[in-house]
């Protein structure tokens, strides 16, 4: 495969962007390749500088459930763009946007708009905080909320990539109240609420794991975090930034019938532009500014472009049967890969939530990232690198997890059964 224009163009972005990418993973390091520079997507394809062809599992790390170019996103986008691209004013399409979302999402009454998944994660803290009294919060290892100073700790995405304990230029005094425990363990958090609870502002989770590749929930974790938070009157946080509209319509928080007090989205609710939000319940999203004194604001949050991505995605996946073809199609890969490898002799731990998948190439179960740590990282290097070889664009990290667009059809998922056939046989 050529890739002559994309190595150029690498060597460019490192003069100028720190290490030639904006946002670690993409720099492609764990797995020893260069970024490929994408010229443009369609459907689930995309189409490097070099004119290579991919089907593409990332879907710019979540966003894309419809695949690229959806032609009902670039007819919203369109005449939005042509009444102005922001006023820093209020405008019909948040409300608009705000009563999908309201709808959509059991646990939520009010909304407020942000423009990253970090400005969510970090505002419902400060939100939980405010309303609560109290500063400590409880995270899980291997979950990411986005770069939030007090967020990271043993945190997943590029940090686990990176093999980073943290983030150099955090503070210790930052962090002090931040105690990460293991994801899925129940004791854990049972002694730790039945010490500290009472000091606790906020349990924050991602209900499904997506940041440590895809780890699910036991039975009884995300019951266990809303009883225990209820007791020692500590707010539960859903950060469904990915599983929001990916694992269900109404995100993990209708999957697993467990509901929070405050969420968080991001990814899909912007249709490929930069939106996210969080909101719950009344009682508590009154105490934000302007009608309560826990301060968050933003120049282009609610962007009119932003918002009619938005819309206009959140309207696609409200058409009957939706999340029923994705989730055909989910199972049909990963039984697939799953079958395929073990036909090959390869180990590895398949998992699923809706249309957001795993595979680690490990011998067991993953249940914790000190499980998902145990993986075969060398072998998953030589998959990555392979697959890529043969056209399927997967996220570059054992790390993440992967993603299913409504435009991966049979054919699609096909040609990737096949690439992965002939890579697992090397492997
Ligand atoms: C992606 C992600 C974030 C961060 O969102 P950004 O828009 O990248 O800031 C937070 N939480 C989870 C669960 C995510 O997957």
């Amino acid at each position: 495969m050529n890739r002559k224009r994309s190595t150029a163009l690498y060597k460019r972005a490192q003069e100028l962007i720190p290490g030639g990418v904006n946002s670690p993973v993409r720099a492609c390091r764990s797995v020893g390749m260069d970024p490929l520079f994408i010229d443009r997507g369609d459907g689930c394809r995309l189409f490097d500088a070099d004119g290579n062809q991919y089907i593409d599992y990332i879907g710019s790390w979540g966003p894309m459930i419809l695949g690229h170019r959806h032609p009902s996103v670039i007819a919203a986008i369109s005449s939005a763009l042509e009444k102005g691209t922001s006023f820093g004013a209020p405008t019909e399409l948040e409300i608009e946007l705000a009563e999908l979302l309201v709808e959509a999402i059991p646990s939520m009454d009010m909304v407020r708009m942000v423009n990253s998944g970090t400005e969510a994660t970090m505002s419902a803290i400060r939100l939980a905080r405010g309303f609560t009294g109290r500063d400590k919060i409880i995270k899980f290892d291997g979950c990411y909320h986005g770069h939030a100073d007090s967020l990271l700790v043993e945190a997943g995405s590029g940090v686990a990539t990176l093999q980073l304990p943290g983030s150099s230029g955090v503070p210790a005094s930052f962090v002090e109240h931040t105690l990460s425990l293991p994801y899925n363990d129940i004791d854990t958090v049972n002694k730790v609420m039945a010490e500290k609870g009472d000091q606790v502002a906020c349990i924050i989770v991602e209900p499904v794991a997506g940041n440590m590749g895809l780890v699910l929930p036991d039975d009884r974790f995300l019951e266990t975090l809303r009883e225990t938070s209820e007791k020692y009157g500590a707010l539960l946080i859903f950060d469904e930034v990915m599983t929001g509209f990916r694992v269900a319509f109404g995100g993990a928080q209708e999957r697993y019938g467990i509901t929070p007090d405050l969420s968080c989205f991001g990814k899909i609710i912007g249709g490929g532009l930069p939106v996210a939000a969080y909101g719950g319940r009344g009682e508590i999203m009154a105490h934000i500014a302007p009608s309560g004194t826990v301060y968050q604001a933003g120049t282009l949050s609610g962007n009119p472009l932003a918002m009619a991505a938005g819309i206009a995605t959140l309207k696609q996946l409200k058409r009957p049967g939706f999340f029923e073809s994705l989730d055909t199609q989910a199972e049909k890969l990963i039984t697939g890969l799953a079958s395929l490898a073990h036909k090959a002799h390869i180990p590895v731990s398949c998992t699923r939530s809706g249309a957001m998948l795993g595979l680690f190439f490990i011998d067991h179960p993953v249940k914790s990232f000190a499980d998902a740590k145990k993986s075969d990282l060398e072998r998953f290097s030589s998959y990555y690198q392979g697959m890529l070889e043969n056209g399927i664009y997967l996220a570059p990290s054992q790390f993440e997890a992967f993603f299913l667009s409504a435009a991966h059809d049979d054919e699609a998922i096909q040609q990737t059964l096949s690439a992965a056939e002939r890579v697992f046989a090397d492997l």
